[in-house]
């Protein structure tokens, strides 16, 4: 397989499409996730182009990791969550469904269910406005 740049992600990184930005820097974008599993579901996403974990660059991933952790502690933070779930999937059949890669930053609340992955209902703009904010203000 692959990396097609058509992929919505790589139009987000391009600035093709609109995002609830986090943060940005040369290497990587951090954004809201706009069907969110939970409250404060953010993406972080490596600007270098690879469909997913397994044809990256292992030099991309190094430098991403600590990334992912302050975007993890930040959210965590910023949300006031119980803990935070990074989850991370490769290829259709493992539930992929954008082709670039990026990794999926979900608080997680004592007592609240995770909404389904990809399947879930459209957040508000304002409150992913609001959280993109709180969550930069962590980092
Ligand atoms: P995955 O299934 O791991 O590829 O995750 C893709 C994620 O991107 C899902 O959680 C979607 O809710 C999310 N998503 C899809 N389109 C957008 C978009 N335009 N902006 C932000 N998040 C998106």
């Amino acid at each position: 397989m692959t990396y097609d740049p058509t992929n919505i992600f790589g139009k987000i990184l391009r600035g093709e499409l609109p995002a609830h930005k986090v943060y940005e820097d040369d290497t990587a974008l951090v954004m809201m996730d706009i069907f969110p599993q939970s409250r404060g579901h953010a993406l972080v996403i490596p600007k270098a182009a690879s469909r997913n974990l397994l044809d990256a660059d292992p030099a991309a991933l190094a430098a991403v990791i600590p990334l992912v952790q302050r975007v993890a502690k930040a959210a965590k933070t910023a949300t006031g969550a119980d803990g935070v779930r990074v989850a991370q999937f490769n290829e259709a059949a493992a539930g992929q469904t954008v082709f670039h890669l990026h990794f999926h930053i979900i608080p997680v609340y004592d007592g609240i269910a995770l909404g389904t992955h990809a399947g879930g209902g459209r957040a508000d703009d304002a409150e992913l406005i609001a959280l993109a904010k709180d969550i930069a203000a962590a980092l």
